[in-house]
């Protein structure tokens, strides 16, 4: 059971849950490759990880045949806390995925979000990369569910500058209040919703933005690195590392954060960010970065 525990004067909680101490690591390096062969996310060993609650595909619970399942997390943050299995493929994330496969996902974010909605905040993310607090390589995302009374401290959709990619239903940005270097923002162009209520037509729009700005963000960031005034070389070393999480309120955006840097003495003191990238600069890198997009899907797509 998760314990949650307020700080009265400013109204934060925390929140203790010791059974997340247990959960297996395999994105550890320091650990021999063969440590941890078995991948319990693959086909074949969907009796392993927990209960399943949902699929999208073939085959029955507990069999192979699914293109994207969601099972109870075994070491939960809160009391409801589920994982999305983003497909059967144990190394293709959003960003190399089949366009149609993501569609899927985020018609299953979807469903998770509407399905859980009235047991608290429902928030969706997705961690990849160690630094970003990945535990399991096979990619996923995650649904935790935080009761109401819980305040939970939260960015209102930011104002729409520095556009990276635009489509008939979002627009991807550099927000100017970016607290991390090359962060990125999904607005829907129909605003002041919740998430779950977005339509198929977004939800296919939105799987095509999500895609693509995650393409933009990992090519331009990946390598050799690039040079940027005030950040020379940044790149992701150890392949890519970011979050990103949906908004679990009215008004929700999607909000991607790479990282590329860590949080520091001053910034844990003073809750104030150092962001040494300019949003302007960040959005017109990621703008012009080649993505081997053909004319076609630049005109059909924005
Ligand atoms: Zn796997």
């Amino acid at each position: 059971m998760a314990k949650y525990v307020p700080d009265i004067t400013t109204n934060r909680w925390v929140i203790f849950a010791e059974g997340r101490t247990k959960r297996p690591v395999d994105t550890d390096k320091s650990k021999s490759a063969n440590v941890n062969e078995i991948c319990v996310f693959c086909p074949g060993f969907e009796r392993i990880p927990g209960e399943e609650i949902y699929r999208v595909g073939e085959g029955r619970a507990y069999e192979r045949g699914w293109k994207v399942r969601v099972i109870k997390n075994k070491y939960p943050i809160t009391d409801f806390h589920e994982v999305i299995i983003h497909s059967p493929d144990d190394k293709l994330d959003i960003d190399r995925l089949p366009l149609d496969q993501v569609k899927l996902i985020m018609r299953v974010y979807r469903e998770r979000f509407n399905a859980n909605k009235d047991l608290g905040h429902s928030i969706i993310f997705n961690n990849v990369g160690e630094v970003a607090g990945a535990s399991i390589r096979h990619p996923h995302s995650q649904l935790v569910v935080v009761p109401k009374q819980i305040n939970l401290d939260t960015l209102p959709l930011e104002a729409v500058v520095n556009t990276v990619v635009d489509n008939k239903n979002f627009v991807v940005f550099c927000p100017n209040f970016s607290q991390w270097p090359f962060e990125l923002w999904i607005a829907p162009k129909r605003r002041g919703e919740f998430f779950g209520q977005i339509t198929d037509e977004e939800s296919d729009d939105l799987a095509y933005v999500l895609q693509n700005a995650l393409k933009r963000l990992i090519k331009h960031l990946s390598g050799a690195g690039h040079y940027h005034p005030g950040m020379p070389m940044v790149s992701f070393k150890d392949g890519p590392a970011y979050n990103y999480y949906v908004h679990h309120g009215k008004d929700w955006y999607i909000r991607i954060i790479p990282r590329l840097v860590h949080r520091a003495g001053f910034e844990l003191g003073t809750g104030l960010s150092v962001n040494t990238i300019d949003p302007v600069d960040a959005a017109e890198a990621l703008k012009e970065e080649d993505i081997g997009q053909t004319l076609e899907e630049k005109i059909l797509n924005g």
